[in-house]
């Protein structure tokens, strides 16, 4: 496909500006500071298609006129051409207002059509197009996936299926029509609700229209047609309308999407009473589908799924699964409000939907599920990946200042610290005045393509509070670092706590400016009681929250009665890191004792965290260590305690990941010295804790129908933990009894834990198991993945070679996304050991599929890249070979643009 990417600000363009065919050359890059609003507004979309599975006719007809708010500064509207997006388009004709368009009225490039001389008055502008569905296996644009016609415009999709103003501030109404062969697509959905739908020629052809009233970009346009199974439900919302709810799977999975429509019942019903958000339209309509680039997308009304995020059953789906499809079922329909009804004015606002609307499902994940442990889940995620992400050479700021390809910005930091960012809003400004200024937000923006600044000025309006310094989080990239000190004075009876904020440089920002940074903190006595928190400028600190603003504090406690020990960043009130000499012993005090339950979590973490990165450096010297058995003895406090629920107490067992050990050691890492750690810690723990693993093993065990509720699944989590620790003691009854949770499981969630188990340790056992799975679920096209991602996170010699052979299996697919996630993507991130072979064969391997799967899809060929943001931090002999493998793919002749942007950024960075 063409990878020339084109201008997308194409407000004001000079008339000599040249628009004739040019040959991509170095991809441009596009900058937040460029922005123009669009010279031509597009207010209604009348789009007509008639289906084919190779050639697809595309009638478009747009109702244009100048946009008054792209006057020169003179006043005048000067007519400027107009320069439509288009990609991968075989244009048929073209007219304005009913008159056909001759070659010399308009310029085709790759990359989009520009009228010369349009008029200065309103118009209509009919444009028939050709595509061919079967072909793209980029799956941006129209595509067909297992036989269903289906559509995925954000970010710049649409282009690909008509010429059009591809941007999302250019807002229209869109009637939909849509012609098919009733076998081949009995089901034809698009955005808003159906206005009529009929049979055509003696019924050899069918219809239907679809109108959505609410005006959209046209990133959030949808289109699905097949032969598709429908569940159906309703919804009364809180003013008292009726929604028909509708989801469309493979025919034979119906009973799998009853899951995914409790939840979307559970997100309606709680959008409307946590921010009075009501849902608007007639129908509300997702459709799975097997081939998807991302998980799951928000177009209005007709929200699309990868089906890995929307079928479960017991059988077929682990908890995390259960858990996943409930908050991306969730995420996708509060875009509703975030997103579709309020949009982003340009790419660069990207966080203001999706921070936005990540930190929104989190908080319903919260208030249906286990709010600590929920908060814990999303920290773990947050460090494992956005804390790498900013520390290497892909960070960015939340709002990126420039890119190259859009696609390349669904990151980790516009999601995960994106929603950090709208958090920490909450403590800065009290919940009161958070949801009024939410609320301000919808009513104030209802209908516009906003911006982050417009976002902040309305907490700023209902607060008073003036937040310039905080909008830093949007611009800065990094991790900041709260470096800490805590001293008391006996005599006095005081405590003095320093922070000073340490901002990392990072590529394009070598200064940084102090952050406002809500730090919450609480001080515990000898005794574990919270010692009150007075000032000794007399003031008290309200909920616990110390606001920083300057790079360095010092906050004087007084009446404190003995020495306290500090639990900072309780809740994890800023995505910050921190830095603080504690001892073990507080530590193990802080396990035991915080009352702050997330913290307690996070002290464990960071005593884990210590003792392997200890052990790392032990292991490197060629001695060996029993420093992991102090770390054992105080988790078995912790784990025996009644008091603390089940997916708490396996979220304290479960141990960092080497990832997150990697991360913390920093440079020169040996990821095969960090398995060994990691490997050690867990015999160790297994061995110390042998008798409560065991007894919670047995205790935790299951009794009844499989329910997927959080204390049920917490239930599974805690004994899986303990099989997982167990087993790591290597013992005959350990490796007996792993065998027998495979062969005696009743759900997926304990099938697909031993089989990952069982699959790192290979032998007999394992092989017996892969088997089994493989027999058991190959006509599964959801269910054999978790067989692919068993084998290629093994850490055993022989993985990369079995890897190599599973590529060419006939169940695998490089044009399949979940395939290659499945295989290659869990093979470079989620078995460091193997990617990261000392003689660099892992990293060979994974770069020859990110250049075959380049010429079939960029995006996912980009996104796999990521697996080399670490490279850095590799010990030199890793570092080197790394270094040779991206080369090799920098040289490499047309690469897409993606992949160029981001392999640059890896190499420079
Ligand atoms: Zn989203």
């Amino acid at each position: 496909m063409n990878a020339a990417p084109s201008l997308a600000w194409d407000g004001a363009p000079a008339a000599e500006e040249p628009v004739l065919p040019m040959k991509p050359e170095t991809p441009r890059a596009i900058h937040l500071k460029d922005y123009r609003p669009p010279a031509y507004l597009i207010d209604k979309v009348a789009l007509d298609f008639d289906l084919d599975k190779t050639r697809t006719r595309v009638r478009s007809r747009l109702s244009v006129r100048p946009n008054p708010d792209a006057r020169g500064k003179a006043g005048a509207l000067k007519p400027v051409p107009l320069r439509l997006d288009g990609e991968n388009l075989e244009l048929a004709s073209i007219a304005l207002d009913l008159k056909p368009l001759g070659k010399k009225d308009y310029r085709l490039t790759d990359s989009g059509l520009t009228l010369l001389k349009p008029p200065s008055e309103p118009f209509t502008l009919e444009i028939v197009t050709f595509v061919d569905p079967e072909a793209n296996k980029a799956l941006s644009g129209l595509y067909r996936t297992n036989n269903v016609y289906c559509t995925q415009c954000e970010a710049e999709g649409f282009r690909r299926i008509t010429y059009f103003l591809d941007r999302p501030d250019v807002l229209a109404t869109y009637t939909v029509r849509i012609e098919a062969d009733p076998n081949e697509a009995p089901i034809l959905l698009s955005n808003g609700n159906l206005l009529e739908r009929g049979v055509l020629q003696g019924g050899k052809r069918h219809y239907a229209v679809w109108r959505d009233p609410f005006p959209k970009p046209c990133y959030l346009f949808a289109l699905v047609g097949g032969d598709l199974a429908p569940i159906a439900s309703s919804f009364r919302t809180m003013s008292g309308r009726e929604v028909a709810l509708g989801i469309y799977v493979e025919h034979g999975k119906e009973e799998r999407a009853a899951w995914a429509m409790d939840s979307l019942k559970r997100a309606m019903r709680w959008d409307e009473q946590r921010f009075g958000r009501e849902y608007d339209l007639d129908v509300f309509n997702i459709v799975a589908v097997s081939d998807f680039n991302m998980g799951a997308m928000e177009n209005k009304g007709l929200n699309v799924f990868n089906d890995r995020l929307l079928l479960a059953s017991p059988e077929t789906a682990t908890d995390t699964i259960f858990e996943a499809i409930e908050a991306v079922i969730a995420h996708e329909y509060f875009h509703n409000w975030t997103g579709d009804r309020i949009t982003c004015r340009d790419w660069f606002q990207l966080c203001l939907k999706e921070g936005l609307t990540v930190f929104r499902d989190q908080e319903f994940s919260a208030d249906e599920r286990s709010a600590t442990v929920q908060r814990i889940v999303d920290v773990r995620q947050l460090k494992t990946h956005q804390f790498a992400e900013d520390a290497g050479p892909l960070a960015h700021p939340v709002r990126p200042e420039s890119y190259i390809e859009i696609n390349n910005f669904y990151t980790a930091t516009v999601y995960e610290k994106g929603a950090e960012v709208v958090r920490m809003l909450q403590p800065l400004l009290g919940s009161e005045d958070f949801r009024r200024g939410m609320d301000l937000y919808f009513e104030r923006h209802d209908g516009e393509a906003a911006t982050v600044e417009d976002f902040v000025r309305c907490f700023e309006d209902v607060s008073g509070i003036d937040l310039t310094q905080f909008r830093l989080w949007y611009s800065q990239a990094g991790t900041p670092e709260l470096v800490c000190a805590l001293r008391y004075d006996k005599g006095k009876k005081t405590a003095e706590l320093d922070i000073e904020q340490v901002l990392p440089a990072t590529p394009g920002q070598p200064h940084k400016k102090p952050l406002h940074i809500p730090v919450k903190l609480g001080l515990l006595s000898g005794n574990g009681d919270e010692l009150a928190l007075k000032l000794d400028s007399g003031e008290t600190v309200p909920d616990g929250i110390l606001p920083l603003t300057k790079r360095k504090h010092t906050f004087r406690f007084v009446d404190v009665p003995s020495r306290p020990v500090p639990s900072l960043l309780r809740e994890f009130s800023a995505p910050v890191n921190v830095t603080i000499d504690l001892s073990d012993r507080d530590v193990e005090f802080l396990m035991a004792n915080d009352g702050d339950l997330f913290n307690r979590w996070q002290a464990a973490n960071s005593f884990a965290t210590r003792t392997l990165v200890d052990m790392v450096s032990i292991l490197a010297q060629g001695k060996s260590s029993a420093r992991g058995n102090r770390y054992a003895k105080a988790l078995g406090a912790t784990i025996v305690s009644d008091a603390l629920e089940p997916a708490y107490r396996a979220e304290v067992l479960k141990l960092p990941t080497q990832a997150d050990v990697a991360r913390v050691i920093g440079k020169n890492v040996d990821p095969a010295l960090i398995h060994r750690a990691h490997r050690a810690l867990s015999r160790m723990i297994g061995r110390a804790l042998g008798d409560t693993l065991e007894t919670l093993y047995a205790s935790m065990a299951g009794n009844g129908a499989f329910s997927p509720d959080a204390a049920s699944a917490g239930r599974r989590a805690l004994r899986n933990a303990a099989l997982t620790l167990l087993s790591a003691r290597g013992g005959k009854a350990d490796a007996a009894r792993l065998a027998k949770h495979y062969a005696d499981a009743t759900n997926m969630t304990d099938r697909a834990h031993a089989l990952f188990l069982l699959a790192a340790e290979g032998g007999p056992a394992a092989e017996r198991a892969l088997a089994d799975f493989r027999d058991t679920w190959m006509h599964d096209n959801v269910v054999i993945d978790t067989w692919f991602a068993a084998q290629a996170q093994s850490p055993l010699a022989g993985t990369l070679k079995r890897v190599e052979a599973l590529t060419r299996h006939p169940l695998f697919a490089l044009t399949a996304p979940n395939k290659v996630r499945a295989l290659i993507g869990a093979f470079a991130a989620g078995n460091p050991v193997q990617f990261n072979r000392p003689d660099g064969a892992g990293y060979a391997f994974h770069i020859d599929q990110v250049l075959a799967l380049d010429r079939i899809n960029p995006q996912i060929a980009a996104r796999m890249l990521g697996a080399f943001r670490s490279w850095r931090t590799l010990e030199t002999g890793r570092r080197g070979l790394a270094r040779k493998a991206l080369q090799r793919l920098a040289r490499s002749k047309d690469l897409s643009s993606d992949v160029h942007e981001i392999v640059s950024k890896i190499l420079e960075g």
